[in-house]
């Protein structure tokens, strides 16, 4: 029997977004098994913490249930991309690609990524045209100024980014 393909969709997922769901979605038709990689990344100032970000992550997934079953796991990791892929056994990183705005960045990680391990392929999916525009960083500062970003990410989403607004703000007028 064939070995099963593993994969894994990197991201800081600050928050996951509609655009990361479909591409996680998209990915479990490549692969048989798929890791979404929370990376700490704690330079890009997330506004939830790595727990945070993977326990909203695992409510998503829990919320797709149907159509993702068991293929679809989350994890947590701050070591480099090209070991944590190593070690959960992937064999392809999937990245999204939005506008031309995001190919410069991930044409340079790819190949950099292929010269650490040219045995691990970076494959790279587009998300349904209605997704490809949404970004965390534009939902975060649309939501800040309380604009509607329901047609950005979920519900539940859309619930915890209210409540840290919420309490940012609590914590900025008490000071
Ligand atoms: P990073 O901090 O590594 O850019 P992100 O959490 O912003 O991580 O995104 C993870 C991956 O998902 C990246 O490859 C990014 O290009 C992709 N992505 C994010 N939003 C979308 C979207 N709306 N459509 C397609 N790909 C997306």
């Amino acid at each position: 029997m064939a070995k099963p393909r593993v994969g894994v969709y990197p991201g800081t997922f600050d928050p996951i977004t509609n655009g990361h769901m479909d591409i996680v979605l998209r990915a479990t038709r490549l692969v048989d098994h798929l890791v979404v990689g929370v990376a700490r990344n704690a330079g890009k100032g997330p506004i939830f913490t790595m727990e945070e970000r993977v326990a909203i992550v695992q409510e998503e997934l829990i919320a797709h249930h149907d159509e993702l079953s068991s293929k679809v796991v989350v994890q947590p990791f701050d070591n480099l991309l090209m070991h944590f892929a190593m070690s959960v056994g992937a064999s392809v990183i999937i990245r999204g690609l939005r506008a031309v705005s995001d190919f410069e960045y991930e044409f340079q990680m790819a190949g950099m990524n292929a010269r650490l391990n040219p045995k691990i392929e970076t494959a790279f999916l587009m998300a349904t045209d209605r997704y490809q525009f949404i970004s965390s960083r534009f939902v975060k500062e649309i939501g800040i100024l309380g604009g509607e970003i329901s047609h950005f990410v979920s519900p539940r989403v859309a619930d915890h980014l209210r409540r840290r607004f919420a309490d940012n703000h609590k914590a900025s007028v008490q000071e």
